[in-house]
């Protein structure tokens, strides 16, 4: 029917830098503030179709001020991380989902799609190419940052006709650095992140903006985080810009691991399918359950008022699994066992098997891409 084409990653083309940057010492790296030497590009318009890949010298972007983007935020974007092996292999954790959520995320805003396989070799040229910014050590990695974003120099609403598919990469350290610690949240009942027939999940770059008040809010309160809430029966849907994982004990002794069911509100990270999936093929069945169901912050109270309260984690690509010591709600303090100290057993556990995988210790259903 057409002469669109499809992205290709065989049409590569790479253009070195001749101007390294000098290497930030690893233990001096601040999150998603120092990039890598390069920029890999590719361009879509309505058409032609996906324009051949390039890899070229980091620099600007220069767009019309009328450009789409910036007015009706026709932007996704994804979170993903590249490891360095104990055999000085790199290794990224589960592309293909990230791939797939990011194809998701542009079709609902009218963006184009593309093929992820192709885009993921994309991807591994990238990474091969700055190779020596994945810092090698436990906790540190290269976290990727594939975007999309509307380029049609219009102010009408409507379907972009030009888009640009880009990828960009900053080296990061452990978010904890002197081992876990626990954060305190504060659950925000006056804003919702996300609503049924929403786009809560979608990683749109405008679900982050209208969340940084809350956090400001919660965090002047003297809260870390905050629990994002939903509906009058207070649902318990996603903390800060992570998943959520809580875990009870029942009265037959029989542990239950949950979090919030793909409704449509939640996010569906791909740490939270690790967890899910790792906690159902491993976690004894004798003493655990593993559920994806609605649960409410009343729940959390009352049960941890009887003392069936075990744990509570978030998890997400940034900092893997985040033990919570607290949740303020309705001015008063839900208090979240430690027993591991600065997080709980489940919590510890966790962030030891899919460290492992991530780090190419073990191998475990082809997530670690090499
Ligand atoms: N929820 C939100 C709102 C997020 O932004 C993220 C980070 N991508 C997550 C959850 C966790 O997703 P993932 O495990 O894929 O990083």
């Amino acid at each position: 029917l057409s002469n669109m084409a499809t992205l290709n990653a065989s049409k590569l083309t790479i253009t070195k830098t001749t101007t390294p940057r000098e290497k930030v010492p690893k233990e001096q790296l601040v999150f998603g503030k120092t990039f890598t030497d390069h920029i890999l590009e590719v361009e879509w318009t309505a058409e032609k179709g996906w324009a051949a890949p390039t890899i070229t010298p980091y620099h600007n972007l220069s767009f019309d001020p009328s450009t789409i983007v910036f007015h009706y935020g026709f932007e996704a974007f994804e979170g993903m991380k590249a490891y360095r092996d104990s055999k000085n292999q790199i290794r990224i954790f589960r592309p293909d989902r990230n791939m797939a959520r990011m194809n998701t995320s542009a079709e609902r805003i009218a963006l184009p799609t593309f093929d992820s396989a192709e885009f993921i070799k994309l991807i591994n040229e990238f990474v091969k190419l700055d190779e020596s910014f994945v810092p090698e050590g436990e906790g540190y990695s290269l976290y990727l940052r594939p975007t999309i974003i509307g380029t049609s120099a219009s102010l009408g609403v409507s379907t972009p006709d030009k888009a640009l598919l880009y990828l960009i990469a900053s080296p990061v350290g452990p978010y904890y650095s002197t081992g876990f610690k626990a954060v305190s949240l504060e659950a925000t009942d006056y804003a919702v992140r996300a609503w049924p027939g929403g786009v809560g999940n979608k990683k749109l770059g405008a679900n982050y903006a209208p969340c940084v008040k809350p956090q400001l809010e919660a965090a002047a309160r003297g809260y870390q985080q905050n629990l994002w809430l939903f509906g009058e029966e207070g649902y318990i849907t996603e903390v800060g810009t992570m998943n959520v994982f809580f875990v009870f004990k029942n009265a037959d002794g029989k542990k239950e691991l949950v979090t919030a069911p793909l409704d449509g509100t939640i996010l569906e990270g791909v740490t939270r399918d690790s967890v899910l999936t790792l906690a159902r093929d491993r976690l004894p069945a004798d003493e655990w359950t593993v559920n994806e169901r609605k649960f409410t912050v009343q729940e959390v109270k009352d049960r941890a008022a009887k003392g069936e309260l075990v744990e509570a984690f978030g998890s997400g690509t940034a900092a893997l699994v985040s033990p919570i010591k607290n949740i303020g709600w309705k001015g008063e303090d839900i208090a979240v066992p430690l027993a591991a100290g600065e997080a709980g057993e489940l919590t510890v556990q966790m962030s030891e098997w899919i460290k492992k995988i991530q780090y190419g210790e073990e191998e475990y259903k082809g997530w670690s891409m090499l």
